[in-house]
């Protein structure tokens, strides 16, 4: 992953350490963490991977390669996250703005991003 997720909101590194500081989150808050099957759906704000916890709303941090997403507020584990189908051009093409202005929300297509990257006198970037 080019963009951030859990690295930067929580600080954790690995699955394990997600886990864990899900964990003591919950622990915090005195509430236990439990399994959800509804899908999370991933979007980009300002570089940062995330989704919207879909049964308190919730901001909660997303890693691609990692086997779970996990809500702080509800303790929510969500074993299933919607990626997009552009995951790499997606992330290639906000790459080259300021963190501030990676944003990607669907249906947001990668040729919308392209478009606003020149309109702003970015370079478009080469996807292979
Ligand atoms: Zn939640």
């Amino acid at each position: 992953m080019r963009l951030l997720g859990p690295s930067k909101m929580w600080s954790t590194h690995t699955p394990q350490e997600y886990e864990a500081k899900h964990l003591a989150m919950c622990t915090a808050a005195r509430i236990s963490p439990w399994e959800s099957v509804r899908p999370v759906v991933a979007h980009v704000s300002e570089g940062r991977w995330v989704g919207d916890c879909p049964h308190c709303r919730n901001g909660i941090p997303l890693h691609r390669d990692w086997p779970t997403a996990r809500c702080a507020e509800c303790g929510g584990v969500f074993p299933h996250v919607q990626w997009p189908d552009a995951f790499d051009e997606i992330e290639a093409v906000l790459a080259v703005r300021p963190m501030a202005n990676q944003n990607w929300t669907d249906p947001e297509t990668v040729e919308r991003l392209v478009v606003d990257n020149i309109r702003h006198g970015l370079a478009p970037k080469v996807v292979d």
